[in-house]
Order: C-alpha cells, then sequence, then structure tokens
C-alpha cells in the first residue's frame, strides 16, 4: 500500500517535469504523462498552427474573387430593385479585397478604404442587402445594432464591443477579423439630437460618434473578447481597424425634409441661374448629399470617414408585388415549401397576391408587412391540412378576403 502510495508520488509530467503533487492533476498515457497546464498549452499551440495553416488557405486570389457585375448578379436574387445601391455595395466589396491584395512593398499609392453609408426608409432592404451580400464574402462579416451602443461609462454596450462579434465569426483569429466587414445597422439613431451641439452631454448621440469615429479612422481598439461592457477582470484582445471595411445604414426618417430644404435654398441662390433640373418631389431620397446628413446630426467628422453615400429607394406596389413572389426565397416560395414537406401543391390565384399588396399598403406595412398578411391568410390551412388527406390547395382571392376578415387588424398593423 505504502509502496503503491510513493510510486505514484513520482509519477511526473513528461513535458515540464512536475510531480503530480506540483500540478491539477496527470494524464496517463503509454509511455509516459501529460499535467493540466502543458495539456492547455499543447491545445493552444495546436489551434494556432491551425489558424494559421487556414490563414494560408483561405488566402485571397483576385482572378478568384467575384468581380462588382457577379457581386450586382448575385444580390440580383434575393433582393428587389435598389440598384443603385447595388453597385455602390459591390464596387466597395469589390475594392475592399483590392486593398486586402496590395502588398506592403508595392504600395507607393495606398488604397484608402471606402466605408459606405446607405439611408433609405425602414424595410426597403438595407439589411437583407448586408446580409445577402454576407453569404458570398470570402472575410468575416458582422452586423451590428448601433442603437444598444452608449459612451464608455454609461449603460449600453461600449463601442468597442462592435468589433467582438466580428473577433467571434473570425474565432478569435485576430488576423482575419482584422479584415472583416462590418454592418451597423440603424446609425441615425446615434444622431445628435438637433442641429446644435448641446452643452449638456449627449449620452447615445455625439459621444458614442466621436467613440465610432475611432473606429473608423482606424486605430487599434482593445476589444472586449465576450462583448457588453469592459471589466477590468476582463483580458481584452487588440484588433486594428485599419483595414475593417465599414458598411453604416440608417432610415434617417424625415431626412427628406432636410433634403427638401438644401434643394429649394439651391434653387433660389447660385443654381437659379443655371438650367433648372427637373426634381422627382415623390423620391427626394434619390438627391441625398452628405451636408443632410450633417443637418441630421451626424457630425462632420464621420461622414468625412463614410465617403460612399447610397441610398434605398421607398418600396411602391410593384416593388412589394416583385419582392411577394420574384427573390429566390421568396414570401411565397417559402410557404410552397413548406407545404410540398406535406405532399401539398400550394397555389395562389394571381389577384391574392394584389389583394395581399394592397392590405400592405392600406395599413402601411411596407415589405415587413407583406409575411404577416400571407401568414394571416394561410394559418387556418396550415393547422388543418397536414391531418388530412388532400394533395392540393389553392388560395384564391374570396378565401383570403375571409381569413383576413376573421383576423384581429390591430395585430397586424403593430407588426
Ligand atoms: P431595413 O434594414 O431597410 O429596415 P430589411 O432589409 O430588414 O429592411 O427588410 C425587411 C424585410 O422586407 C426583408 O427581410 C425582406 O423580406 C423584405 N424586403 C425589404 N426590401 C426588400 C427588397 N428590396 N427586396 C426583397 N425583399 C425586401
Amino acid at each position: 500500500m505504502e509502496d503503491n502510495k510513493s510510486s505514484r508520488n513520482k509519477r511526473r509530467c513528461s513535458f515540464c517535469g512536475r510531480s503530480e503533487n506540483e500540478v491539477g492533476f496527470l494524464i496517463t498515457g503509454i509511455n509516459g504523462c501529460i499535467c493540466d497546464s502543458c495539456a492547455e498549452q499543447a491545445h493552444e499551440i495546436v489551434q494556432e498552427a491551425l489558424s494559421q495553416k487556414g490563414r494560408a488557405a483561405g488566402e485571397l486570389k483576385l482572378a478568384e474573387l467575384p468581380k462588382p457585375k457577379d457581386i450586382k448578379a448575385f444580390l440580383d436574387q434575393y433582393v428587389i430593385g435598389q440598384d443603385d445601391a447595388k453597385r455602390y455595395l459591390s464596387v466597395a466589396v469589390y475594392n475592399h479585397y483590392k486593398r486586402l491584395l496590395q502588398t506592403k512593398d508595392d504600395s507607393d499609392v495606398e488604397i484608402e478604404k471606402s466605408n459606405i453609408i446607405m439611408v433609405g426608409s425602414t424595410g426597403t432592404g438595407k439589411t437583407l442587402l448586408a446580409r445577402t451580400i454576407a453569404k458570398l464574402l470570402h472575410v468575416p462579416f458582422t452586423i451590428v445594432d448601433a442603437t444598444v451602443l452608449t459612451e464608455a461609462g454609461y449603460v449600453g454596450e461600449d463601442i468597442e464591443s462592435i468589433l467582438t462579434r466580428l473577433l467571434q465569426v473570425a474565432d478569435y483569429n485576430v488576423a482575419e477579423a482584422e479584415r472583416g466587414i462590418v454592418f451597423i445597422d440603424e446609425i441615425d439613431k446615434i444622431a445628435r439630437k438637433g442641429d446644435n451641439p448641446s452643452i449638456t452631454r449627449d449620452v447615445s448621440g455625439e459621444g458614442v460618434q466621436q467613440g465610432l469615429l475611432k473606429l473608423l479612422e482606424g486605430s487599434v481598439v482593445n476589444v472586449p473578447p465576450q462583448g457588453g461592457r469592459k471589466h477590468p477582470d476582463q483580458k481584452m484582445i487588440p484588433v486594428n481597424t485599419k483595414n475593417i471595411l465599414f458598411i453604416c445604414g440608417g432610415a434617417f426618417d424625415g431626412i427628406e425634409r432636410k433634403i427638401a430644404q438644401r434643394l429649394n435654398t439651391n434653387v433660389v441662390g447660385y443654381n437659379a441661374a443655371k438650367e433648372q433640373v427637373k426634381i422627382d418631389r415623390s423620391n427626394l431620397m434619390q438627391y441625398i448629399a452628405p451636408q443632410d446628413l450633417k443637418s441630421f446630426g451626424l457630425i462632420p467628422e464621420i461622414i468625412g470617414r463614410l465617403p460612399v453615400l447610397t441610398y434605398l429607394n421607398p418600396l411602391d406596389r410593384t416593388a412589394l408585388r416583385n419582392i411577394l413572389t420574384e427573390p429566390k426565397n421568396s414570401i411565397i416560395r417559402q410557404y410552397v415549401k413548406l407545404f410540398e414537406m406535406d405532399g401539398v401543391k400550394l397555389e395562389f390565384e394571381p389577384e391574392v397576391f394584389d389583394y395581399i399588396v394592397d392590405k400592405a399598403v392600406e395599413y402601411k406595412l411596407g415589405a415587413r408587412g407583406l409575411r404577416s398578411i400571407v401568414e394571416t391568410i394561410i394559418t387556418d390551412t396550415m393547422f388543418e391540412i397536414p391531418s388530412r388527406n388532400v394533395d392540393r390547395f389553392v388560395v384564391t382571392l374570396d378565401y383570403a378576403k375571409e381569413q383576413m376578415g376573421k383576423a384581429n387588424l390591430s395585430r397586424l398593423q403593430m407588426a
């Protein structure tokens, strides 16, 4: 017994040489042992080696990358219209790749990054564009919401947490994250309230913009690996944002008024003498210019760091009708698929689509409302069909109207 114990105490880690009672525990192999801390270190070494290998494998080659036209063609499969925004995005992503490919020694001309800002009413496809582009990217990509951000020291998330998500999708591979793309949604929510810089602190406004500026400009930022707030005991990861492309999106509610004001003053002023260009008042967004963003409450430094400004068109009836049926994973196709899994062929009378668009327009639900309307119309059917022996179901206009009549429309309006 005694002997047995002493021989056990003599067991040592074959890597660091420490004995069993000097370490947490030993794992015994055929010809040796490894202690817990050596095992942990070995794990880290393996991870590092794997990620280096991955990096080499994931290297970009310009010839293999999708060209701007390919990127746009891909977006076209999922997003209806919004040609201008698609073109700007495609070019920006392509140029981003080129910057990443530029080697240090051939760079007497350093290509600077062109962060993007997309302006368009809610539900016109900004996030959809960002999500779709993510599907074909060769670099890490994440979407973050600017509404949760506050200045350091206030309730909410620190600016740096924007990069936490990017680190997470890059599996904490810092070098990978440093060439990624971040989509910042609802950027308009951190606009300064009112046109004048306030004397009191504007927690969700200017301070956050100042913080964001640091990221956009390109600097080394200490990122909390788990996100949320910075804790003094949390080990920070330094991330250089120099090569990270930022795409911002926002609804900028009411910015049309600022655009109209600017266009009006231009007409009376210097431009009056020139040949007047006809202004399309039904879609003022297309005339958006950087100074409108300033009037809305973005600080000039931020605007300067978002040199590519593009817009999304409001969705008209035709666009809504197309959104319902055209995209590769359109709402209607998704429901058809659901029924198909039960062996049922789901069909719609074409007038039903127009009726759905009518309702979306009537209740000002936009594209987001299309899904809830379709859901309202066919929920009863989805409840009944799987237990019935049918192989085809046609949604007629009468049926659609009847179902909508039964529905609690106030619920729909909340959607
Ligand atoms: P935003 O980010 O501009 O507020 P989203 O991209 O989240 O709007 O759009 C909401 C939903 O509406 C999308 O998930 C999609 O189903 C639909 N949608 C909006 N715009 C389009 C579009 N141009 N093409 C196809 N679907 C669209």
